[in-house]
């Protein structure tokens, strides 16, 4: 704080309202209205998307409980995903994958599956996007980006939020994720201050709790089917129906924040049958999924990809 001289009335007033800002943000107060998500993705022109694609690309093999806070420690299997929502004419990506060299951070001192192939395809359809969104600054959403022989190409389209690209430079989960203020600079960075619309059908939906830069996203097909991808609010849907958290020494989460958004996405899975809640690391989440044609187990590919006309 600056000393007693002459301070402007005005920076005075402000001044004295940041506590009850930074208490209502920390005091778990989080919430969003999803007929106000649904407005905000309808405002970009254009076509709807067509499906949702996703890519599992390594595995990470933790007991339940430390993804759900007093569940039994039974075998559980955390799928590494990224997400591709698929247009007519062409592709975001939701989350970017990671090279083995950041997945054999999480393994924690233990080998754990990294399927090349597939982390390939990630890359390949990361390459291939017309634009990149990731749900959070963790190195398994992100390293695809900016831990890339070629995240100067990627970096003008991706986005990243203000808070994320903030942890990426001072605060990045591991050395090979960190950004230098030069390559910050290339990334499309924005700072919102609940919803953002950013493609047609799609909105960025502000969630930090996870990390401060978490956020989920809303994507709605043009069937009218719904998915909102929440990253890492839960890692297993265990988490959302029983509204429990995390327990897992290894992060740190506003577990306030994370409660709110784990209430709210349970109220939501009561009370929209056409939105699917999705979790990026919920393995069995993925297999239902897929099972009932809700989600396609493959990625489309900038050579291969047989609607990638041209408009
Ligand atoms: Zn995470
Ligand atoms: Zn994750």
């Amino acid at each position: 704080m600056p000393h007693l001289n002459p301070v402007p009335l005005l920076l005075a007033a402000l001044l004295s309202l940041a506590p009850t800002e930074a208490l209502a943000q920390a005091g778990g107060s989080w919430t969003a209205d999803i007929a106000d998500i649904r407005r905000v993705a309808a405002l970009i022109p254009g076509p709807r998307p067509l499906r949702l694609n996703y890519r599992r690309f390594a595995e990470s093999r933790r007991t339940k409980n430390f993804s759900v806070k007093d569940a039994p420690p039974l075998p559980s299997v955390q799928a590494r995903t990224a997400f591709q929502v698929v247009y007519a004419d062409s592709y975001l990506m939701v989350d970017a994958g990671m090279d083995a060299a950041v997945h054999r951070f999480f393994g924690r001192g233990v080998d754990e599956p990294y399927d090349a192939a597939a982390a390939t395809e990630v890359e390949r359809a990361v390459g291939g996007a017309r634009l990149i969104l990731v749900t959070h600054e963790h190195g398994d959403h992100i390293a695809g980006v900016v831990h890339s022989p070629e995240a100067d190409t990627l970096a003008p389209k991706t986005i990243l939020t203000r808070t994320q690209v903030g942890a990426l430079r001072t605060k990045p989960q591991m050395p090979e994720i960190q950004l230098t203020p030069d390559q910050a600079r290339r990334y499309i960075v924005v700072d919102y201050e609940r919803y953002l619309p950013v493609a047609p059908g799609v909105a960025l939906v502000k969630a930090a709790g996870h990390t401060p830069g978490s956020q989920m996203v809303y994507v709605a097909l043009a069937s009218g089917r719904e998915y909102l991808l929440i990253g890492d609010a839960t890692w297993h849907m265990d988490g959302v129906r029983l509204m429990r958290g995390k327990d897992a020494p290894w992060v740190t989460e506003d577990e306030a924040a994370v409660l709110d958004q784990l209430r709210w996405l349970n109220q939501l899975g009561r009370t929209e049958p056409r939105l699917v809640i999705l979790a990026s690391h919920d393995e069995e989440q993925h297999a239902d999924l897929v099972r009932d044609e809700l989600l396609v187990p493959r990625l489309e590919l900038p050579d291969s990809n047989p609607s990638g006309g041209q408009r």
